[in-house]
């Protein structure tokens, strides 16, 4: 379980066979976003508002596009920015971020001076 309070539901079966058939022109698939012809293992069924956001795994809500480009675009330049800035919101406005205070430790040792050319070693008289 996430902060925003619930487990990801990916499209139903029913759902995607409904939303190929409506990408499909001349029975090829293309992507809805960008338009190139969808090829085997270049396909995905994208969330238009993303799951972690509410988006309902419903046909309105699911987008045929492309994997290669479009749909990793939208992922990581979009939905997980805001997801991201979503729990960040949540956790501060619910004090579940971690505490501020500074771990209490004697610290090191100071070094004791270095030898150099311009102060060199004391002699003990
Ligand atoms: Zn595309």
């Amino acid at each position: 379980m996430n902060l925003r309070g619930f487990e990801r539901r990916e499209f139903p079966l029913s759902v995607r066979k409904l939303a190929f058939k409506r990408c499909c022109r001349d029975g090829v698939p293309h992507c809805e976003n960008c338009g190139i012809e969808l090829k085997a293992g270049n396909i995905e069924y994208e969330h238009l508002l993303a799951d972690g956001l509410s988006g309902e795994p419903t046909l309105e809500n699911c987008g045929v596009w492309c994997r290669s480009s479009c749909s990793k675009k939208k992922t990581f330049t979009e939905d997980n920015p805001r997801m991201q800035k979503a729990d960040r919101v949540l956790k501060k406005n619910f004090g579940l971020t971690p505490s501020r205070h500074k771990i209490q430790s004697a610290g090191f040792r100071k070094a004791p001076p270095q030898r150099t050319a311009s102060r060199p070693i004391e002699r003990r008289s």
